[in-house]
């Protein structure tokens, strides 16, 4: 039994680094290698093409279909030139993977042969036959049609051979079925918040852009040791396994060196991303042991979400080339660290400002304070739906635990922000004092020009903070489509904005001043966004109370907390901005608890096999083997000695059965519970049922496995252990 624990350790810790195919040429050679980008467009297209081509993207125009012939033309012949056989829409479905179905360029010549094709029609549209995608019941099976479109936005690449084009997935009625729509929408309904609200400041502005950089965090584990985990393989995560004697606190792991196995599978993962057009810039050790960060730099918020989907496909196949396996869960481990993916997201005008970094003049300050002011309100006004956005059945376990963003969402400000915002709040009229503060930076938005902030002032514990020039969303899941969040956020602020536009307007037609409108304001917003704004311990628990007593949302049950789409407020706001329609807002909710249902089924299905058919049976075999020597002492020893040698193998004979015992009524509990939640029909009460019924007998289970865990004689425990998933590189 144990052999295959031994034999797995053992080639896991004897495995050497796997080689890297280091390209001879500098990365700016292979940078975009696999991406259809402007050069190559420019090289493939005919100029005319080429120009309609550039000019669509760049102003959000339809593309003629004369056109999309030529550019499916030029795209292929690229493609094939790099090795393609086939191409596939690439879409995102609300699975939180992408999908593809791929098709071969082959097409009938009419004399038995066949020739190479591809033409506008295929590029631009397609009926992926997908009625098995998650869709809440928008699409019944007698309309099973599905379209997806190309988004011109993001750049077609190849990936394994296959030509991927970007697309959008709608039903045959227009409803979103992924992520990508939505979010296109967010960003052109922030876009153009943004820019009118911009353009109080500057006339030249015709555009904001949403960016998003985010960090991804990730475990790495060892290959052989994975296979003989089927909680790892079925759940992405460790259904048990008691806590190494040492895990994270020698705080030696952060930024630590880079075991040399894992450095290898980095550099070959960053080659790849590179040639993908993936701008992978930063690489390090995370908190935990063999967890891991990778970043890049930061891009428009559409397509560097492209670029993180992307990155979790490909992350997984190099895990692989180098006999690892990388976890993207977000709490793979109990009792460490769990992975998140920290959403930096900002936004920028066409004339190159970034609205939240402060800026030289005044006027730049007072712009940066303006829309600072504003994501804290609309993050405040919707702070419950924040929260939705991040929530899941896998999240759930990293957020609200001692190392992660609390269940709460919040905003960290940090000092020198907050005591601008103080001041201004504070004074009632435009024509302010001179308030120069010790290190000369000014607070006085209308007279003094500079601020400088320091972005060393960081709070780690805050799920949302403000971090010099960006907010940083930190709350979002390692596993996560940052779409999700990204949606949310670009809404809820465009929704604001439409809303300070149109208060300024008024104001302006009062014949206020602007600048006098816009501090009004500001001051205005400054006081309704107060409860929002957090800078102590989020961990702590008195921040739970006084979250409770400002009135922020703090359901920490995550069926529930998904209401928050639902709410009358979200509703409007997302219809008012033309990101959902309440049908696919209730469709999309029919979605998320049909998800958290199914993955806290497949879990307690894994838990209650493992407790029953791979835990018990070794316990009970090691208590027999216990109740074996006491036999054979009582045989030998006298009466009186036999009876205290004996003693320390009857207690723990007597403890192993007492964690059988629960063990046992609690998986047969969970099973009934699972058994009444399954017909449930509605799907909310359902994920309900999982969440309070089902979820609270894993736990117990757990424990209890855990405690044998320490008492089963090691040579027999049949999982790899903590310290062997955790300590071998
Ligand atoms: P840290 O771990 O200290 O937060 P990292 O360097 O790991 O910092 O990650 C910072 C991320 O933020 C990078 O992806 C970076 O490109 C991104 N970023 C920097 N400035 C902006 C910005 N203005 N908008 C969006 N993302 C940004
Ligand atoms: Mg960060």
């Amino acid at each position: 039994m144990s052999q295959l624990r031994f034999k797995v350790v053992d080639e896991a810790f004897n495995r050497k680094a796997d080689p890297v195919e280091i390209p001879t040429e500098r990365p700016e050679k292979y940078y975009g290698k696999y991406v259809f980008n402007r050069q190559k467009m420019f090289e493939y297209l005919p100029a005319k093409t080429f120009s309609v081509l550039i000019n669509a993207i760049d102003n959000k125009e339809p593309l003629p279909r004369e056109v999309a012939d030529s550019v499916a033309e030029g795209m292929m012949r690229w493609a094939i030139d790099n090795g393609a056989r086939h191409y596939s829409h690439w879409f995102q479905p609300l699975t939180e993977t992408t999908a593809e179905k791929h098709d071969a360029f082959i097409d009938h010549d009419g004399k038995g042969g066949v020739i190479e094709n591809f033409n506008g029609k295929m590029l631009v549209q397609q009926e992926p036959d997908a009625s098995s995608f998650p869709n809440g019941g928008i699409r019944n099976t007698f309309e099973a049609r599905g379209y997806s479109a190309w988004d011109i936005s993001s750049p077609a690449f190849i990936l394994d051979n296959t030509l991927c084009i970007p697309t959008i997935f709608i039903s045959y009625t227009g409803e979103s079925l992924d992520y990508k729509t939505p979010l296109l929408r967010a960003l052109n309904s922030v876009d153009k918040a943004a820019t009118a609200v911009a353009r109080l400041f500057d006339d030249k502005v015709n555009h904001v852009k949403s960016y998003l950089g985010w960090e991804q965090e990730y475990f790495l584990v060892d290959e052989s040791l994975y296979s003989a985990r089927p909680d790892l393989m079925l759940t992405g995560r460790t259904l048990m396994g008691h806590e190494s004697a040492k895990n994270q606190q020698l705080e030696d792991h952060y930024f630590g060196a880079i075991p040399s196995r894992v450095e290898a599978f980095m550099l070959d993962l960053e080659i790849e991303c590179h040639k993908l057009g993936i701008p992978a810039k930063t690489r390090h050790n995370e908190v935990a042991p063999n967890q891991f960060e990778l970043a890049p730099i930061f891009e428009e918020t559409n397509l560097a979400n492209d670029h993180n989907l992307l990155l979790m496909t490909i992350i997984a196949e190099v895990a692989r080339r180098h006999h690892f396996r990388v976890l993207l869960h977000e709490k793979p481990f109990a009792g460490i660290n769990g992975s998140g993916k920290h959403n930096n997201w900002s936004l920028g005008t066409d004339t190159g400002v970034l609205l939240f970094a402060p800026g030289k003049t005044k006027k730049d300050n007072l712009q940066f304070i303006t829309f600072v002011v504003n994501v804290m309100a609309a993050v405040y006004r919707y702070n419950g739906l924040l929260k939705a956005s991040i929530m899941s059945a896998t999240n759930a376990h990293r957020l609200g635990a001692n190392e992660a963003p609390p269940a709460i969402i919040s905003i960290f400000t940090g000092s020198q922000l907050a005591e601008i915002l103080t001041r201004i709040e504070n004074s009632t009229n435009d024509e302010l004092a001179d308030l120069t503060n010790k290190e000369g930076l000014n607070l006085n938005v209308s007279q003094i020009p500079e601020i400088m902030l320091d972005t060393t002032d960081r709070n780690r514990t805050s799920p949302f903070a403000f971090t010099g020039n960006r907010f940083e969303f930190r709350a979002v899941g390692s596993s996560a489509n940052c779409a999700c969040s990204m949606i949310a956020l670009n809404a809820v602020v465009a929704e604001q904005l439409i809303d300070f536009k149109q208060k300024i307007d008024s104001r302006l037609s009062a014949g206020e001043s602007l600048n006098h409108a816009l501090l009004e304001e500001i001051r205005a917003l400054i006081k309704l966004s107060a409860p929002i704004h957090f800078d102590g311990n989020g961990y702590s628990d008195e921040w739970r109370e006084e979250a409770q007593q400002r009135g922020l949302d703090c359901e920490t049950s995550t069926p529930v907390i998904f209401d928050a789409y639902l709410d009358p407020n979200s509703v409007k706001m997302f219809e008012a901005t033309g990101v959902f329609s309440k049908k696919e807002l209730e469709a999309r909710n029919e979605v998320k608890w049909e998800m958290y249902t199914k993955k806290i089924q497949i879990e307690a299905r894994v838990l209650g096999d493992l407790a029953i058919n791979h835990i018990i049976p070794v316990a009970t075999r090691y208590q027999s083997i216990l109740l074996d020597n006491v036999f054979k002492i009582k045989a030998l020893f006298p009466a009186e000695k036999s009876e205290e040698i004996a003693a320390p193998d009857l207690v723990t004979i007597e403890k192993i059965s007492d964690h059988m015992r629960i063990i046992k009524t609690e998986v047969a509990k969970m099973v009934d519970a699972r058994r009444t939640a399954n017909r449930i029909e509605n799907e909310r009460d359902k994920a309900i049922a999982y969440h309070d019924n089902v979820v609270p007998c894993m736990s117990v289970i757990r424990y209890h496995i855990d405690k044998l865990e320490l008492m089963v004689d090691n040579e027999m425990w049949p999982l790899p252990k903590y310290r062997e998933l955790l300590f071998i590189r």
